[in-house]
């Protein structure tokens, strides 16, 4: 028997919680749970777990205060599970660090799918870390993205970027299969002091859709996630 991944599930609904931990042990996990968020931030920093499910409302901590105190020592993944249906929640928990996000009410295979997609991401990250994180490729069907020469190809073609264009598909790649908001990309693109200019991003993703998509109106590589952002398939 392998080292089975340890989920921590962070949720005050009873009912909530022993159906995603259900699901997990079936799925052959560990299951830790947390009933608010002080206690949420005491298992996770005594037991470190793998990956953390958390619900946003709780009757203690905010979730979004949770993800912040996490995020100060942790780079664990974060799946965030929320009943509520404002953009404005995903996109505030995304740009604190959660990994991902499931509503609810969700599919068992939705939920196993993400927290599948968020270890994947976290295996990778510090994988790249041993690395150099100056080399390496995205491919993606016909796409290739070549991070040390600063090159994309499409079906073998070398396709001309500027340097922006780049550095926006390669944040993405780099990335890939998760949402990026607009918010971290234009922080991390333009600096942590640059205003907040949601056109000059969309400007600069027509123009790389246009290069990389056959048809921009019905791309299949750069997704938008309509009021959050954009991501990129994940790579073959
Ligand atoms: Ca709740």
């Amino acid at each position: 028997m392998g080292h089975k991944e340890r989920i921590l599930v962070v949720e005050d609904e009873t009912s909530i919680t022993n159906f995603i931990s259900t699901v997990l042990a079936a799925n052959n996990f560990d299951v830790l749970s947390a009933q608010n968020g002080s206690q949420a931030l005491m298992l996770a920093s005594s037991h470190c777990p793998d990956a953390i499910i958390l619900d946003l409302g709780l009757p203690d901590i905010d979730g979004q205060r949770v993800i912040q105190s996490i995020r100060e020592w942790s780079e664990v993944p974060i799946l965030v599970v929320s009943a509520r249906m404002h953009e404005r929640d995903k996109v505030a928990a995304l740009d604190l660090g959660a990994d991902d996000y499931v509503t609810k009410p969700f599919s068992t295979a939705e939920l196993m799918a993400r927290l599948r997609t968020a270890l994947r991401h976290s295996a990778q990250r510090k994988a790249a870390l041993g690395g150099s994180a100056q080399e390496g490729e995205y491919h993606c069907g016909g796409l290739t993205v070549d991070y040390g020469r600063h090159r994309v190809f499409l079906d073998g073609e070398d396709i001309h970027l500027t340097q922006i264009e780049f550095r926006i598909l390669e944040l993405l790649a780099r990335h890939a299969g998760r949402v990026l908001t607009y918010d971290f990309m234009i922080k991390n693109i333009w600096g942590p002091n640059a205003a907040f200019d949601k056109q000059i991003l969309r400007v600069n993703m027509a123009n790389i859709r246009r290069k990389i998509e056959k048809n921009p109106a019905a791309p299949q590589y750069l997704r938008t996630e309509i009021g959050v952002g954009y991501w990129i398939r994940e790579g073959d």
